[in-house]
């Protein structure tokens, strides 16, 4: 386990245990230097400990990255509990996470995740006030979108010399939180929709309320436009399907789109653009960070319209330097939290 700490350059792996909610959980903190540690609560079945510690670890990595490009003074963390396969009392397992969050003095803070909801945080929020997206701080999804939106029109400009989406056609695979509200705000600008999601009455909704064209499923990559825009899982950028690609760029909200590191320089070789998954969908994390600082409403959307500003600057150098925006992005991330 230290030999994967020191890999991942991790800070710290914590271990919680307590007996009479069932309560397994993890809290990694990968990187503190710019400020405390916030990232997610993951609460799913692991197969192992070590598994759960893993992905505890790889997530938490990420945040460090994420928050470091959005210009925040917040540290990378994430916390991970293992579902137990009965759970008595789900308000007081997520309680006694709240003594283990308190008991870190602030050095970790929680926040939504796959499988956790806004009434969790709100039974963890009885215990410590280091808890963000609680319901009374709302979704972070819609802000994600828009930062996603600010991406997309970096990417048009970029590659194809368009200011604004008139005209843009643009698939979009997943309309969940992120992916329907940002189809909203599509149409709004002018852009084609073309849209896939697995839930056939989301599609059917966005095809009534928004006049976007279905897709099947299986048929995403493969189908021309101008931006692919990954808003369902992530994995989904392996080099079967970038080989699919009929599209100038990708640019979407899923976390970790890239299968691993060789398909960035996949998307490069085939001069498709890629906007690196953990810029282009900060806004969600700028959202739940400076609500928690007490920012204004207004400041925090100037801060995640930024985003566009970001990627504008990351595409130019890494066209400059003949390196993937992916390897652009890692590196401006590693400067800032270990030193150049
Ligand atoms: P969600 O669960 O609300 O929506 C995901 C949608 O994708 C669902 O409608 C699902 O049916 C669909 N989907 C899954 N697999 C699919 C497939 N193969 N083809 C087509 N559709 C598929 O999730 P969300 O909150 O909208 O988040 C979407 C992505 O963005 C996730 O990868 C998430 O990790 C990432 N993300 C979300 C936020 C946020 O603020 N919610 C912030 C940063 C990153």
């Amino acid at each position: 386990m230290f030999a994967a700490m020191r890999s991942d350059k991790m800070q710290a792996l914590h271990l919680f245990s307590d007996e009479a909610t069932g309560l397994e959980a993890i809290i990694a903190i990968h990187n503190t230097r710019l400020g405390p540690a916030l990232g997610g609560c993951r609460y799913m079945p692991y197969t192992s400990t070590d598994v759960a510690c893993a992905d505890a670890m790889r997530l938490a990595r990420g945040m460090s990255y994420k928050a470091a490009l959005a210009g925040l003074d917040q540290g990378g963390g994430k916390a991970v509990i293992i579902r137990p396969p009965h759970v008595l009392d789900r308000s007081a397992l997520f309680e006694a996470f709240g003594r283990c969050i308190e008991s870190l003095r602030g050095g970790y803070i929680t926040a939504m995740d796959s499988g956790t909801s806004s009434e969790d945080m709100d039974c963890i929020a009885q215990q410590t006030g280091h808890v963000t997206s609680t319901s009374q701080a709302g979704d972070p999804s819609p802000h994600t979108a828009l930062g996603v939106l600010m991406g997309i029109k970096s990417a048009v400009r970029v590659k194809l010399g368009q200011e604004g989406l008139s005209g843009i056609r643009i698939m979009l695979q997943g309309l969940g939180n992120v992916g329907y509200a940002l189809a909203e705000m599509l149409v709004a600008e002018g852009a084609e929709l073309l849209v896939a999601d697995l839930d056939a009455g989301k599609v059917r909704l966005a095809v009534d309320d928004l006049g976007a064209q279905a897709v099947a499923t299986d048929a995403v990559f493969e189908t021309p436009c101008d931006i692919f825009s990954p808003c369902g899982l992530g994995g989904v950028l392996a080099p079967a399907s970038i080989a699919q690609l009929r599209c100038a760029a990708v640019a979407g909200a899923a976390n970790n789109q890239l299968s691993n590191q060789d398909a960035a320089d996949l998307l490069d070789a085939r001069g498709i653009l890629y906007a690196p998954d953990y810029v282009i969908n900060a806004g969600g994390l700028l959202h739940v960070s400076l609500t928690h600082q007490g920012v204004a409403s207004g400041d925090i959307a100037v801060r995640v319209r930024g985003i566009g500003t970001r990627l504008d600057e990351i595409f130019s150098q890494s066209l400059k330097e003949g390196r993937s925006p992916s390897y652009v992005a890692d590196h401006q991330a590693e400067t800032i939290l270990y030193g150049g």
